[in-house]
C-alpha cells in the first residue's frame, strides 16, 4: 500500500500545471487506474498523473523529480514484468495521448507516446500502409518500440525501431529534446533498444509501407509428430524468402469442432503463417509447410493486415496472471526440439504457450552496433508465456515456464529479450546488451539520467564518474 505522503502544497502546484486528470488512492477511478495488465502485479502508487501531452509530461516528470518520488512511465501498461506501476511512487500514464497522423504522401507517421498497437496499424491501414510492430492490438507501442519490436513484417521490413526515423523525449531534467540520425544521434542510438532508460517519449515517427492484403494460415500438429513438424519448421524457415514467417505456438488444442476430439486438450504445435505479398504466391509458399505432417483445423485466409493483427487464438480468453522467461537460440537443434516437446507434454493451462519464432530476414541484415538492440544474429526467439486464471495457482505456473526454460540452458545465447525479460528474477540487463554495448549505454544514461529517474524498466545504471 502507498506510504508516501505527497506535500498539499505541492499538489496543488502540480494540479495547476497539469492539464490531464489526477487519480489519488480513495478516488472512484483509482482501482480501475492502477491495474496492468498482468493481474499478478498488484501496486498502490501514490498519484497517477494522466497526461493529454508534452506540457503534462515534462510537469510530471518535473513534479517527480523535485519530490523525490519513484517514477513508473505508463505507455501500453503490457509490461509483464511490471515494470510500468509501482508502490507509493508516481505513475506517469500516456493512455490518453494515442494520436496518429499519418502522411500517406511522405509514407511516414507520428504517434503520441501512449498509443496501442490496434490504433496504431488502424489509422496507417486506412491508406494500406503499415509498419512492423508486435502481433497483438491491445499491446503499447511506446514499450514494444523502445525495446525493438518484432511482429509479422519484421522479416521483410525490420524490428519497429529500424524503421524510426526520429522521437521526441522529455529527459529527466524536463527538457524537450528530438533524437534522430542527425540530432542527438548517440541517444537516437541508444533509444533504439534500450527502452524506457533515456526519458518519456512523447512521440514516435515512422517510415511506413505499402501493406495490402497478406496471406494467413494456421493449423494444428499433434505432438506425436512433434519432431518432424519443428524440424521442417526450421529447415525451410532457414531457405524462406522474407516474405514467410511461419511461428510454432506448444500449447494445449482448444475445443474447435474442427479438431477431432482425440487432440482437443492435449499439447499440439499450434502453426500460424503469413505470407507479405501477393497472396496468390503466398498460398503456393504456405502450402509447402503445412504438408510437413497431419494438418489439422487448417484455416486459410486472405486477409487485410491490420485484421491479422486483432486476430487471436479462437475462443481465446485474456487470462488475468501471467508469467514469461525468454531467450534466443543461434540454431535449433533437434536436442532443443525435444527439450521443446517435454516442455509442451507437461502444459498445465489452456492459456500457456510456449512460443517459437524465428526472426532474421530484415532484422540480421541491420549491422549489429547500428542500434542498441542485441542479438540480431540469434534467429530463434523462444518464450514461455505461462497464464492462467487463479492466484492460489500461481506457483505451479510459474514453475512450468521456469522449469522448461531451464531445461534449454545450453541451447540459449546469452540474454534475452528487453521487452520479455523479467529482471526480479536474476535476469541481467547487462547480458541483454552485452558488455559492451552496455558500457555505451551506461554512458548515455549518465548524461542524460545521472540519477537513474527513470529505473522502472530493464535498468541501465548510469556511469559512475
Ligand atoms: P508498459 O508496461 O506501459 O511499459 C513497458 C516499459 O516501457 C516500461 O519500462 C515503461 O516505463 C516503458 N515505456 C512505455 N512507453 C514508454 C514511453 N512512451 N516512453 C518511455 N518509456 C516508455 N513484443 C514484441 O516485440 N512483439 C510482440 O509481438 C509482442 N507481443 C506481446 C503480446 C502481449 C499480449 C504482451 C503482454 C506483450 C507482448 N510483447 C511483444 C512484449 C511487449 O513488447 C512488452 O510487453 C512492452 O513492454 C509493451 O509495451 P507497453 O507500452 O504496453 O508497456
Amino acid at each position: 500500500m502507498a506510504s508516501t505522503t505527497i506535500d498539499d502544497l505541492a499538489l496543488s502546484d502540480f494540479r495547476r500545471a497539469f492539464r490531464g486528470e489526477v487519480v489519488l488512492p480513495g478516488d472512484l477511478d483509482y482501482d480501475e487506474a492502477r491495474r496492468i495488465w498482468n493481474g499478478t502485479i498488484d501496486k498502490y502508487p501514490a498519484l497517477i498523473a494522466r497526461c493529454t501531452g508534452t506540457d503534462d509530461v515534462v510537469a510530471a516528470v518535473n513534479f517527480a523529480r523535485t519530490n523525490g518520488l519513484l517514477v513508473a512511465v505508463r505507455g501500453g501498461g503490457h509490461s509483464m514484468a511490471g515494470h510500468s506501476t509501482c508502490d507509493g511512487g508516481i505513475v506517469i500514464d500516456l493512455s490518453p495521448m494515442s494520436s496518429v497522423r499519418v502522411s500517406r504522401a511522405r509514407q511516414r507517421a507520428r504517434v503520441q507516446g501512449g498509443c496501442l498497437l490496434g490504433a496504431f496499424d488502424t489509422a496507417t491501414q486506412a491508406h494500406m500502409l503499415a509498419t512492423p510492430a508486435g502481433v497483438v492490438s491491445h499491446t503499447g507501442l511506446g514499450g514494444l518500440v523502445l525495446g525493438g519490436g518484432f511482429g509479422w513484417l519484421s522479416r521483410k521490413y525490420g524490428l519497429s525501431i529500424d524503421n524510426l526515423l526520429s522521437v521526441e523525449l522529455v529527459t529527466a531534467d524536463g527538457r524537450v529534446l528530438t533524437a534522430s540520425e542527425t540530432e542527438n544521434a548517440e541517444l537516437f542510438w541508444g533509444l533504439r533498444g534500450g527502452g524506457g532508460n533515456f526519458g518519456v517519449v512523447t512521440e514516435f515517427e515512422f517510415k511506413l509501407y505499402k501493406v495490402g492484403p497478406v496471406r494467413f494460415a494456421s493449423a494444428y500438429f499433434s505432438l506425436d509428430e512433434g519432431q518432424q513438424v519443428l524440424r521442417a519448421w526450421r529447415d525451410q524457415m532457414a531457405e524462406a524468402p522474407d516474405e514467410l514467417t511461419w511461428a510454432c505456438y506448444l500449447r494445449l488444442a482448444p475445443p474447435l469442432p474442427e479438431l477431432p476430439d482425440e487432440l482437443r486438450g492435449k499439447p499440439v504445435i499450434c502453426a500460424m503463417g503469413c505470407w507479405v505479398g501477393d497472396p496468390h504466391e503466398g498460398e503456393r509458399r504456405i502450402e509447402s509447410f503445412l504438408t510437413c505432417g497431419k494438418a489439422y483445423g487448417v484455416t486459410k485466409a486472405t486477409l487485410p493486415y491490420r485484421s491479422l493483427q486483432a486476430y487471436s487464438f479462437p475462443g481465446a480468453v485474456v487470462p488475468d496472471r501471467v508469467y514469461t522467461k525468454s531467450g534466443y537460440m543461434a540454431e535449433l537443434t533437434d536436442e532443443a526440439i525435444d527439450v521443446a516437446l517435454g516442455s509442451a507434454a507437461r502444459l498445465n493451462s489452456p492459456f500457456s504457450q510456449l512460443e517459437l519464432l524465428y526472426l532474421a530476414g530484415a532484422v540480421a541484415r541491420v549491422p549489429d552496433d547500428a542500434t542498441a538492440y542485441n542479438n540480431r544474429r540469434s534467429p530463434f526467439v523462444l518464450n514461455f508465456a505461462s497464464a492462467w486464471m487463479k492466484p492460489t495457482d500461481d506457483a505451479e505456473h510459474v514453475r512450468w515456464a521456469r522449469e522448461g526454460f531451464e531445461a534449454f540452458g545450453p541451447h540459449l545465447t546469452r540474454g534475452g529479450y528487453v521487452n520479455f525479460m523479467n529482471p526480479t528474477e536474476g535476469e541481467r540487463t547487462e547480458d541483454s546488451y552485452g558488455r559492451a554495448k552496455f558500457a555505451r549505454l551506461q554512458a548515455l544514461k549518465a548524461a542524460y539520467d545521472p540519477d537513474n529517474l527513470f529505473r522502472l524498466n530493464p535498468n541501465i545504471t548510469p556511469a559512475t564518474r
